[in-house]
């Protein structure tokens, strides 16, 4: 897809926003009902006649795309896996999907990319729905946004890039050093933007670094984050340096299902019009699989795919009146777990609480490569002497061994590492087949 196509698929987005996606929000739960039975209705159709895999899959359910309960037939199916796709692709695509489709890699930690093609109509819903988040955080087209994702400066490239169009300016979260940093801030206080929009991590740099030195950017109203977990800390670094709310946003590049979080800040919504998701309990009290399906992907279209994430919570509703249900949050992958000793899991989020209260530390990545051990790649701030290494990190490790029973080790030697589109994760899960 060029830039032109892309820009033409956002500008619909923006109508679909003003013409459905604004009022829809408010719709009443019948309202609701009647809608996705209707597009769930046409898309089993469509499954039938023109996707291999669901026409055999549907026969063999007993699943009958003529039902007045679409919702009901759908369950009837098997939850779908990444693997379910990846071993017989093809047959999940309609003839010619690349043609007309918007393709996405998913990259995922578990190192098996796939491709999912997402149609256009699917992807002008993404559009529309994103940019509804937005203009419910008060964002008017061309308000400067600070954007910390999605560039990744070559050699001799700047480290920030100015997009005069829409007006926003792009910084390279491949270089965050404090000099990086410093330069940055500079920017930002004689740029002044309306928003900033980014991975939680990156944020998080920058909202510390402005405590830390004292600068503020009063002309800003809100920040906008996605694809990892929010730090515990992210919040209240971003309330005290800027005096703004964070909105995350929930996503997959399987573009199945979309969450987020309304201004009131206590949980993350559904996107009803974009996506159904059951959410099925795990062994965990109050965490639940989320399965999805996209309403109106006609070229790949995925019916209860398991996202491979958590939710914390079960459906309720939220006192700012939108329609949606909410859930607590999410959690992320399945594979943010630890394996422990004796082969049970637990989460690893767990342990992120205690690197955020421990003072002194900047920045922190947990790296589990085997069974019953942990690997912590850990910076303190200031200049640290082999003396206050050895204690510091000594109290870390007796702390965590006591918390989870892991042998672990923390390098001297502290290499961080970044996926390939410069996201950072606090923790990778490298044990094999772990999910
Ligand atoms: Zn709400």
């Amino acid at each position: 897809m060029n830039r032109i196509h892309d820009g033409l698929l956002t500008i619909k987005g923006i109508f679909l926003y003003e013409r459905f996606l604004k009022k829809s929000k408010y719709f009443s739960d019948e309202e609701i009902k009647i809608l996705q039975d209707k597009w769930l209705s046409k898309l089993l159709k469509h499954c039938y006649k023109n996707i291999p895999s669901y026409s055999s899959s549907f026969r063999e359910c007993g699943l009958d795309v003529n039902s007045v309960d679409p919702l009901r037939e759908l369950q009837k199916l098997p939850i779908l896996t990444k693997r379910d796709i990846q071993s017989n692709h093809g047959s999940f695509c309609v003839a010619g999907a690349a043609k007309k489709s918007v393709r996405f890699s998913t990259s995922g930690t578990t190192g098996e990319p796939m491709t999912a093609y997402t149609s256009f109509n699917q992807w002008v819903f993404e559009q529309g729905i994103v940019w509804r988040q937005w203009k419910d955080a008060g964002y008017n087209f061309r308000d400067k946004i600070a954007i910390f994702r999605s560039y990744a400066p070559r050699d001799g490239q700047p480290l920030i890039k100015k997009d005069r169009l829409r007006n926003w300016s792009y910084f390279s979260v491949y270089d965050m050093s404090e000099s990086d940093v410093d330069l940055y801030a500079k920017y930002l206080q004689k740029w002044k933007p309306k928003f900033l929009r980014g991975y939680p991590s990156a944020l998080n740099l920058i909202a510390e670094h402005a405590l830390r030195n004292g600068w503020q950017l009063p002309s800003l109203k809100a920040a906008f984050s996605a694809s990892e977990v929010v730090p515990v800390n992210l919040r209240k670094n971003l309330r005290e340096a800027f005096n703004i709310d964070l909105f995350d946003h929930y996503g997959q590049a399987e573009i199945t299902c979309m969450f987020h979080e309304c201004e009131q800040h206590e949980g993350m919504h559904l996107n009803w019009e974009y996506g159904l998701v059951e959410l099925l309990p795990t062994d965990e009290k109050n965490v639940y699989r989320i399965i999805a399906t996209n309403l109106h992907n006609f070229s790949m279209p995925l019916l209860r795919y398991d996202t491979g994430d958590l939710a914390v919570g079960f459906w309720e509703k939220c006192k700012c009146n939108r329609s949606a249900m909410k859930i607590e949050s999410i959690r992320g992958r399945r594979d943010d777990y630890l394996v422990m000793s004796d082969g049970s899991f637990t989460s690893a989020v767990n342990l992120y609480t205690y690197f955020a209260y421990f003072s002194g530390i900047k920045k922190f990545q947990l790296i589990q490569e085997c069974i019953g051990e942990l690997i912590i790649m850990v910076e303190f701030y200031g200049v640290i002497t082999d003396e206050n290494w050895e204690e510091l990190t000594g109290q870390i490790i007796n702390d965590l061994k006591s918390k989870t029973n892991l042998l672990i080790k923390c390098p001297r030697e502290t290499h961080f590492t970044q996926s390939g589109q410069g996201k950072f994760s606090a923790f990778i899960q490298r044990v094999k087949n772990v999910s």
